[in-house]
């Protein structure tokens, strides 16, 4: 069997042949992470930008969608604390010349002290079969416990150094625990020294005096220095959220596992403004809810976990991530954070204007407390991609490539196929796309066999294949066949949009979501 690291470079090859990522200006060699979305890829990212968006907006009456500029006044920068604190801790090696996150590496080997562990667990547990006592086994093995109790040593210091912002004791848990770099396998490393991740750029014509600007690391702020507008425009009030989807711009130190890590990518935020003293009760609930748009897409349950941060941002009094298993192990696809009222004092302090709530059932005015939710498509993307891509070998011994995307998100909904080309079935083929295209992203192909066309809409992902032959003249039927189980039935014309309509319904999507 493929490891999990051969099919993840397999499915990456796949996203390039079948027209879902490419590299960005490839003919010159491509651009260091930064990737561009092709004729399927954007379908399947704008769904998910739409579920996103309409599981926001449309189920929650109080929460509001808004569009702010990349560009923002450089001050914005200031009062967040981007300019200042927007660093990761970077480290060479001096033999292969690469660079690393110093916390990602002594992340990568607290990891490796989990994975032996569970190794150890699912010994014994093979080992012991029904009589196994797993809690008793993870308190009482020698080797589980030398494990742990190293993994806590480790543990311990990289937070506490973390948290206190101390590279040299960063270094030193990397030379003390002899983590090597993975690609010279050597021990030759440089300080830890901080980066700032933001990209910057000149604005206005020197002759006019130009200002240096950045282009957004968040979309967050767009939305925090927007909280007056709306909430006086829309008179909204307390709770209430305000949702966005846009680009950000990151120069990441590592970018690495394809569209995992990106210097430009896209993020959707949601920033939910509440009464001070209610953060921990909106925390707990937005946790649930965003877990809950997560499951169900039917990835699996299993694959998700929620990690709470070790280092919480000075201004953050909770943080938790939600991560998805892909095949490099669990990573992060969607932050939550309860950030106080840090970023609109911030930006009140910074801007010299009050930005409160009148709160009338109190009859005080107070600056709101948030909960932001923060995901990003192209993880999302990814993560949805890993659990799709399925090499599956048939019972007549050939294989195929399928994508088992959840059907609401496939790039195209159906594909409508003469099963010759003539004798009138393209053009009745071509007469029921003609109807179904009103409602969905609906492909006309009739080239090849029959079989090469299945295939061809396996691989990208495409729920049903609708086969006009020559009884469809006489009887008004079709053959539907599905993507999943590849059975194959006759339906009636007639009753095809809603055949279709009650896999790939958005709603029956969003009913899942919404029952909160
Ligand atoms: P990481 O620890 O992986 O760098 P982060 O904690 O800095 O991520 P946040 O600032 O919380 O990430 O951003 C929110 C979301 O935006 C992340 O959960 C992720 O989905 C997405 N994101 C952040 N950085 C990138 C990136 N470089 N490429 C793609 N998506 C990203």
């Amino acid at each position: 069997m493929a490891s999990q690291e051969e099919v993840f470079k397999k499915m990456v090859s796949h996203c390039k042949e079948y027209g879902f990522v490419f590299p960005s200006s490839e003919i010159y060699d491509g651009l260091g992470a930064v990737y561009d979305y092709g004729q399927n890829g954007v379908e399947l990212k704008n769904n998910i930008k739409r579920y996103w968006w309409e599981a926001m907006t449309r189920l929650h009456e109080n929460i509001v969608g808004i569009d702010a500029a990349i560009f923002m006044h450089p001050t914005t920068w200031k009062a967040s604390g981007h300019v200042d604190a927007f660093n990761d801790p970077l480290i060479d090696n001096k033999d292969s010349k690469k660079r690393y996150r110093a916390d990602v590496l002594i992340e990568d080997l607290l990891a490796k002290y989990d994975e032996k562990i569970e190794k150890e667990v699912s010994k014994a547990s093979k080992k012991f079969g029904d009589s196994f006592d797993e809690q008793k086994f993870r308190e009482t093995n020698p080797r589980v416990l030398e494990h742990q109790a190293k993994r806590d040593e480790i543990h311990a210091r990289f937070k506490k150094a973390m948290n206190d912002n101390d590279l040299a004791e960063l270094k030193q848990i990397i030379v003390d625990y002899e983590i090597v770099d993975p690609i010279s396998g050597t021990k030759n490393w440089t300080d830890v020294r901080q980066f700032n991740l933001m990209f910057s750029t000149e604005m206005g014509s020197t002759a006019d005096g130009s200002m240096k600007i950045y282009l957004r690391p968040e979309t967050a702020q767009g939305i925090f220095v927007n909280y007056l507008n709306v909430q006086k425009t829309g008179r909204m009030k307390l709770p209430f959220g305000i949702a966005q989807i846009g680009k950000a711009f990151r120069n990441e130190i590592v970018a690495r596992q394809f569209v995992f890590r990106m210097r430009e990518f896209e993020q959707m935020e949601m920033q939910f403004f509440i009464k001070p003293g209610t953060e921990l009760d909106w925390f707990a609930k937005w946790k649930e809810t965003r877990l809950r748009w997560h499951k169900a897409l039917g990835l699996g349950d299993e694959k998700y976990r929620f990690h709470d941060h070790d280092k919480l941002a000075h201004y953050a009094n909770a943080a938790t991530d939600i991560e998805f298993e892909m095949p490099f192990g669990f990573k992060e696809v969607e932050g939550i954070h309860s950030r106080t009222n840090f970023d609109l004092s911030q930006h009140a302090k910074y801007s010299g204007k009050k930005i409160e709530y009148f709160d009338p059932e109190t009859n005080s005015s107070y600056t709101p407390y948030v909960i932001e939710t923060s995901i990003g498509v192209d993880r999302m993307f990814l993560s949805i991609m890993c659990a799709a891509y399925k090499e599956e070998v048939l019972e007549n011994g050939e294989s195929r490539v399928v994508l088992s995307l959840p059907p609401a998100l496939a790039p195209v909904k159906a594909c409508v196929m003469p099963l010759v080309k003539k004798d009138g079935l393209p053009e009745k083929a071509r007469e029921i796309m003609a109807d179904l295209k009103f409602d969905y992203n609906v492909q006309y192909d009739e080239k090849d066999s029959i079989g090469k066309r299945y295939r061809r809409q396996d691989a990208i992902g495409t729920p049903f294949c609708v086969t006009v032959d020559h009884d469809t003249l006489t009887d008004g039927c079709v053959t539907l066949r599905d993507r999943d189980t590849m059975e194959q039935e006759r339906i009636k014309i007639a009753d095809l949009s809603s055949r279709i309509e009650e896999k790939v319904s958005f709603k029956a999507l969003l009913r899942k979501v919404a029952n909160d």
